[in-house]
């Protein structure tokens, strides 16, 4: 596996690949590796040659006072594990060799980074188009893989490949949960014994949406309540949002008629956690079907 962490080596090396013919796939992480990264990076394999990792913590998608300084880190455990999963490259650059001294020049979607994370974190979005971009521009991937824990960066990087013609197939992969439903993440690090518990609710309260909505519930404002009481049942648990929302153009949910994206962050301790589901809705029951039955 190569590790690289220039700039300018990583180009050059996508443009060997490039030039035999490779298909480059790209898994754009920010390292201290889960499973759930892992699956990205298998994903990956079935749509490339060669997979390239980048491990970057990238400064400019945190805000003030969020955890930049304290994220996770742990290079030689990231590196090993990438190995094992038969990553091809991992490009891994320092934050000077990302945004020289200069640097002035960003990327930015505007109405589905709005509502969402994009309220609490205003200048988050800003910060990850950017970096993205700049990988595409670095590593040339032909096929680029996000996690749809991040659903509306998902959804944001979709709108910035289609709105500026990028050439890069962007392909989504399912949530990896622990065996208890916790959506893994990085910052599940953070939780201590209670925390993690209280995380739980995180997704009961989604399985608790689809359970209402299975029932014919259609109201959004009544699923949400449901959602709120599952996740306010107990202490240390704050809501940011609970919303629904369409799951690709992000817009507010009033009524259900269709998959809808149930959106979830909330404060455990201090842990910013986020979680969701695309709600199967189903379609009216055919009264004259349910009357011949
Ligand atoms: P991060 O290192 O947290 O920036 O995540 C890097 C990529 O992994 C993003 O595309 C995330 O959406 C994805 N990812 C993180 N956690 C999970 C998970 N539990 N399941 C699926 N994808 C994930």
């Amino acid at each position: 596996m190569r590790i690289i962490e220039h700039v300018g080596e990583m180009q050059q090396q996508a443009n060997v690949w490039r030039q035999e013919g490779k298909i480059i796939g790209l898994v754009p992480t920010m390292g201290y590796l889960h499973e759930g990264h892992l699956a990205l990076v298998k994903a990956a394999r079935s749509h490339a040659d060669v997979v390239v990792v980048s491990i970057f913590v990238n400064p400019t998608q945190f805000g003030p006072g969020e955890d930049f300084t304290r994220y996770p880190r742990n290079m030689e455990r990231d590196l090993q594990l990438l190995r094992e999963a038969g990553a091809d490259a991992v490009f891994l650059p320092t934050a000077a060799e990302i945004y020289p001294h200069g640097h002035e020049t960003h990327v930015e979607v505007t109405r589905v980074t709005l509502p969402l994370c994009g309220k609490s974190r205003p200048s988050h979005f800003r910060g990850v188009t950017t970096v993205v971009t700049k990988l595409f521009n670095i590593v040339k991937p032909h096929a680029a893989v996000f996690g749809e824990k991040d659903f509306q960066q998902l959804v944001t990087i979709r709108r910035m490949v289609q709105d500026l013609n990028m050439d890069v197939e962007i392909v989504g992969h399912p949530i990896v949960r622990e065996a208890d439903g916790l959506a893994m993440s990085s910052r599940n690090v953070y939780l201590d014994e209670t925390q993690r518990q209280t995380a739980l609710r995180l997704q009961k309260s989604l399985a608790a949406a689809q359970a209402l909505v299975d029932t014919g519930e259609k109201r959004a404002e009544v699923v949400l309540k449901r959602v709120k009481e599952v996740l306010n049942g107990g202490d240390d648990l704050r809501i940011d949002y609970a919303q629904l929302r369409h799951p690709q153009t992000l817009e507010e949910t009033v009524l259900l008629e269709g998959p809808t994206l149930c959106a979830l962050a909330t404060f455990v301790g201090k842990t910013r956690l986020i979680d969701n589901r695309v709600l199967n809705v189903l379609a009216k029951p055919d009264v004259r079907c349910l009357a011949a039955s």
